[in-house]
């Protein structure tokens, strides 16, 4: 029997919308498998159709995020708007001199204003605005660390191997548990270390707790070389002065970007799609020679963003001093009230069944992306017995849910509402 042509095959998979190239692909690897396997010509077309669907499914598209997690890192942390009409900015130009202007004048400006900065530059991601203030600061000198804070984010960020990278040696002090500022200038002191600066990093995703110690960005700023804070996790200002009610309980204790450079820190480093709730990006805020120095280092061309991802962050950062967490999607989904969700919740559950499978339930929702461990935000969500995480990935658009405990969960304050009538659909597909 003469298997199918590669082109009939690929022809007859035009219904998946991939360009035929990808169809092609697809069609020869269904005929080579079928030429080893001994399979039926329906199969084949089964197996092709598969393949189509699997590099389908690899592409680069929208999901819904039913796990709770708000800065999924899988899910590309903070979710974000984007236009796609093609247009040209004014990315270089200077619009009142018409001259070249400068990328780092726009967005750059608005977020200096923001954390009560001089200036501030904006990077590929936070792992590269600090590999650019270590490399333009510290080259070849010694930057003093806290034991207790020589961190893995993930993804390979480890601040030692961050150091090594940029010239910096890493000078460490104190102890895993307990640091004082005492070691801090015990080793500025020490002519061999020639410290350049002091660095405290955020720890992020974990916490040491009981006989600990730790020296804040006020008490390293009372001694000499700048303070260098990465908080990595972006919160703009502890006060939230976007949020009508204040900071939510469940931000207790997070480092802000304005109040660590009032407390006296020489820098901030932290991360455009964390608490900002903007595009990946990384952005270096503080004192004005020393983010010249940054920019002017030639690491800063390696690590510029593109009119993209400023323009994302110029959006973002206008919301905020617009005070509208509503155009922050981020702040928007943290702040929806467990009643609302369950509202929602409850209109789904009514709409997906068919029986009573899908049932409304409270769930714990988290900011994650290695923000706040450990701390929870009453939501709401539905759950159903089973496991059917993979039969909602492959629904369209996909769904991403948790599975506990032979149930699965899913949690609606990472859910657009524009989504609820397709997830409503998944369920009453897979119930
Ligand atoms: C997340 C984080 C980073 C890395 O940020 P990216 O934007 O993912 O590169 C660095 N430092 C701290 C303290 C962080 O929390």
């Amino acid at each position: 029997m003469r298997p199918p042509s590669v082109d009939a095959l690929a022809r007859s998979l035009v219904d998946t919308g991939l360009p035929h190239p990808l169809l092609v692909a697809a069609a020869r690897k269904a005929i080579a498998e079928a030429a080893s396997d001994h399979v039926s010509d329906h199969h084949i077309v089964d197996r092709a159709r598969q393949h189509a669907f699997v590099s389908k499914r690899a592409m680069l598209q929208p999901v819904i995020n039913a796990t709770g997690v708000l800065l999924h890192t899988n899910l590309g942390r903070a979710p974000l708007a984007t236009t796609t009409e093609a247009v040209y900015t004014n990315l270089e130009l200077d619009l009142v001199s018409g001259e070249r202007g400068s990328r780092h004048a726009h967005a750059a400006s608005l977020l200096a204003q923001l954390c009560g900065a001089e200036d501030a530059i904006v990077v590929n991601n936070c792992a590269g605005a600090v590999m650019l203030v270590l490399a333009a600061l510290a080259n070849g000198r010694g930057a003093a660390v806290s034991r207790g804070e020589l961190v893995e984010i993930g993804g390979g960020f480890r601040v030692p191997e961050v150091m090594m990278q940029s010239g910096a040696h890493l000078v460490e002090v104190g102890t895993t548990n307990r640091t004082r500022l005492g070691d801090f200038t015990t080793a500025l002191n020490n002519p061999t270390h020639n410290i350049a600066l002091a660095l405290k990093v955020h720890q992020s995703n974990y916490r040491i707790v009981g006989f600990t110690q730790q020296v804040s960005v006020a008490e390293m700023a009372s001694v000499e070389g700048p303070v260098v804070a990465d908080i990595g996790s972006g919160l703009i200002d502890a006060a939230c002065p976007w949020l009508e009610n204040g900071p939510p309980i469940w931000l207790e204790g997070e480092p802000a970007a304005r109040q660590c450079l009032d407390a006296g820190a020489a820098l901030v480093t932290f991360s455009g799609d964390k608490l900002f709730g903007g595009p990946q990006a990384g952005i270096i805020a503080g004192q004005a020679h020393l983010v010249r120095q940054c920019a002017q280092h030639p690491l800063a061309r390696a690590l510029r963003p593109g009119g993209l991802v400023l323009g994302a962050v110029q959006q973002v950062a206008l919301a905020y001093l617009n005070r509208n967490p509503q155009a922050i999607e981020f702040w928007r989904m943290a702040c929806i009230s467990p009643a609302h969700l369950q509202e929602r919740a409850e209109a789904i559950a009514n709409r997906a069944n068919h029986t009573t499978a899908i049932r409304p339930t409270p769930t714990t929702a988290i900011t994650g992306g290695g923000t706040l461990p450990g701390v929870e935000i009453p939501s709401f969500g539905l759950v159903l017995d089973g496991n059917h995480a993979a039969a909602l990935r492959a629904h369209s658009p996909p769904v991403v849910a948790h599975v506990r405990e032979d149930c699965t969960w899913l949690d609606l304050r990472t859910v657009a509402p524009s989504q609820d009538e397709p997830l409503t659909q998944a369920l009453r597909a897979v119930a």
